[in-house]
C-alpha cells in the first residue's frame, strides 16, 4: 500500500470483493450488485462469455477429431481429470488438466477444477436435490462426526429464492426426506423407469421411491427467464459444452450477466488471489493480494466486505496463505482445522443390467436428467451396520444396439427399427452422504 497514492488506492477500493466467479461467487455478486453494492469479482481464470466462448456448442459428432473421446496420450498425461465422466473432447477446454496445475496426493483425491469465469457451473450435472432435516439431524441421532449449525427451516426460503431464479424442473413428490421446491414442469420418466417406479411402490409401499431427479433446467415460465436472456431447455444433452440457449443454469448465462447489467460489478480476470490482507489495528480483513496470471505482478484491492468463493480447496488455501501476527496459521484458523477433513462427493458404486420387457417402446430425443432414489436407509431407525444413508440415480434407455446392416435406405430403416434395438439397459449409481 505504501507505494500507492490516494487516487490509486481509491481506484482499487470497492464496497465488496468476491473471490471466484463460479457457482457461489456469481451468486454473491448477483445479490450484492442487485442491492446497489459496488462489487469487484476476482477470478483466477480467463473470461468465458456466454455463447461467444462455447466453441463446440453446435458441433456435430463427426466434426470432432476423436469423435468425442479423449486421446489415450492425453489420458495418460492427465489421469486425475480423465477419471471425470464429463472430461470429453467437446468440453475439455473447461477443465484444468493435471499437467497445468499438478498437486501432491498423500491419499488418492481426484480434484476436478474449472478455472475460468463461471468456474464449475459450466461442468456440473445440474442436479439440485434439497437437503432435509434427516440430513441436518444426522449427528443428533448417532453422534457421529460434527453437527450442522443450521437446520432446514433456516435454509428453506433461500432454496426457494435460488430455485426460482435458476429454474428447477421437477415434480412435487411429497417426501419428507427430500423436500419439494419451486419447480417448473418435470421431464417425463420413460416407460421402463415408470414401470420400475410402479414395481417399487408395489413391493415396498411408501418406504422406497423412484422419482424424477430435480435439475436446474428451464421447462416453463419462459417470460421470466427471457429477462435473463435464457430460453427453454432443448433437451440437446450437450450441456457440458456450454448451452447457447441458457437452458440450464450456469453463472455465465445467468448470475454474472445479471450482476453486470446493474452497472455495479467490476470483473478482474486472470488474477490469482494470493491472500487476504488483515489490518492488525482494525482487527479486520481490509482487502486482497492478487498475482496477475500473465505479468506475475502482485497487486492489492480493498473492500469492507470480502466473500471467499474459490471452491473448497482454494478457499482453504487462500485462508491458510493469509497469515498475520494475529493469525499466524491462517485467517480464522485458531482451531487449526483449515485444510483438514475435506470430503468430496462420494459416488463410486454403480450397477447396470438389461431388461427384456417393454420391447414395443423406445425413447426419442434426449433428457438432461434421470430417475432418482431418495435415501431410504436408516431414515427412521438404525437398520444397518453402517451409519447414515445413500441416494441413487437411476435411468433406463434403449437403442444401445442397432442393426447396422444394409446400405442407403435399408441401413436407415434398420437403424430406426425399434424391433431391432435389443433390450433396454438400466443403470444406477449410488451417492453416499458426504461427512467430513
Ligand atoms: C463433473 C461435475 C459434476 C457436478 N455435478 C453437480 C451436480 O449435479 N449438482 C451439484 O449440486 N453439484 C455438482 N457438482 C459440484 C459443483 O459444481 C460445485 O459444488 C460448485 O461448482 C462449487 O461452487 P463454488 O463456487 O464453490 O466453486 P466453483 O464453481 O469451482 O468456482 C470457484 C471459482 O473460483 C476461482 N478461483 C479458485 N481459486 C482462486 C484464486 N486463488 N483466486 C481467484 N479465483 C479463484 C475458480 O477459477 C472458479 O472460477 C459437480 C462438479 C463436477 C466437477
Amino acid at each position: 500500500m505504501a507505494n500507492l497514492n490516494i487516487d490509486a488506492i481509491k481506484e482499487r477500493t470497492f464496497q465488496a470483493i468476491v473471490i471466484g466467479s463460479g457457482m457461489s461467487g456469481s451468486w454473491a455478486a448477483k445479490e450484492l450488485c442487485e442491492n446497489g453494492v459496488k462489487t469487484l469479482v476476482i477470478e483466477r481464470g480467463r473470461d468465458v462469455k456466454h455463447i461467444k466462448d462455447y466453441p463446440t456448442t453446435n458441433m456435430l459428432p463427426y466434426e470432432f477429431e476423436h469423435r468425442g473421446q479423449i486421446p489415450q496420450k492425453v489420458q495418460e498425461e492427465n489421469p486425475v481429470v480423465s477419471r471425470c465422466y464429463a472430461f470429453r473432447e467437446d468440453a475439455q477446454h473447461f477443465f484444468v488438466k493435471d499437467q497445468e496445475h499438478p498437486y501432491v496426493q498423500e491419499k488418492p483425491f481426484d480434484w476436478i477444477r474449472g478455472y475460468q469465469v463461471g468456474g464449475k457451473s459450466l461442468l456440473w450435472a445440474r442436479q439440485v436435490q434439497r437437503i432435509s432435516d434427516i440430513d441436518f439431524e444426522g449427528h443428533e441421532r448417532d453422534v457421529f462426526s460434527v453437527d450442522w449449525t443450521i437446520r432446514y427451516k433456516d435454509i428453506a426460503s433461500w432454496y426457494s429464492h435460488v430455485e426460482k431464479f435458476v429454474g428447477v424442473s421437477g415434480n412435487k413428490d411429497g417426501l419428507s426426506n427430500l423436500p419439494d421446491g419451486e419447480f417448473l414442469p418435470g421431464f417425463p420418466l420413460n416407460v421402463v423407469e415408470q414401470y420400475f417406479a410402479d414395481q417399487l411402490k408395489k413391493h415396498y409401499g411408501n418406504d422406497r421411491h423412484m422419482i424424477l431427479a430435480r435439475c436446474a433446467h428451464i421447462t416453463g415460465n419462459l417470460d421470466y427467464y427471457a429477462k435473463q436472456g435464457r430460453a427453454k431447455c432443448q433437451s440437446r444433452n450437450l450441456c457440458q459444452r456450454g448451452c447457447p440457449f441458457g437452458g440450464y443454469f450456469s453463472a455465465n448465462s445467468s448470475t454474472i450477466p445479471w450482476a453486470e447489467r446493474t452497472g455495479n460489478m467490476t470483473m478482474r480476470t486472470d488474477a490469482v488471489v494470493h491472500s487476504i490482507i488483515y489490518d492488525e489495528e482494525k482487527g479486520k480483513a481490509t482487502g486482497v493480494r492478487i498475482v496477475d496470471a500473465h505479468t506475475k505482478e502482485m497487486e492489492e484491492y480493498y473492500a469492507d466486505v470480502i466473500f471467499v468463493n474459490a471452491a473448497a480447496l482454494n478457499t482453504n488455501l487462500i485462508l491458510l496463505n493469509s497469515t498475520s501476527n494475529r493469525f499466524p496459521n491462517g485467517l480464522g484458523n485458531d482451531n487449526g482445522l483449515l485444510g483438514k477433513y475435506v470430503a468430496f462427493h462420494n459416488y463410486r458404486a454403480g450397477v447396470s443390467a438389461q431388461y427384456e420387457g417393454h420391447l414395443e417402446y423406445t425413447t426419442q430425443g434426449g433428457r438432461p436428467t434421470s430417475g432418482y432414489f431418495p435415501r431410504f436407509r436408516n431414515l427412521h431407525k438404525q437398520e444397518t451396520d453402517f451409519l447414515r444413508g445413500y441416494a441413487a440415480g437411476f435411468s433406463a434407455n434403449r437403442g444401445t444396439y442397432s442393426d447396422q446392416s444394409g446400405v442407403g435406405v435399408e441401413l436407415k430403416e434398420n437403424l430406426l427399427n425399434p424391433d431391432k434395438y435389443g433390450p433396454w439397459s438400466v443403470g444406477s449409481h449410488m451417492m453416499g452422504e458426504t461427512i467430513p
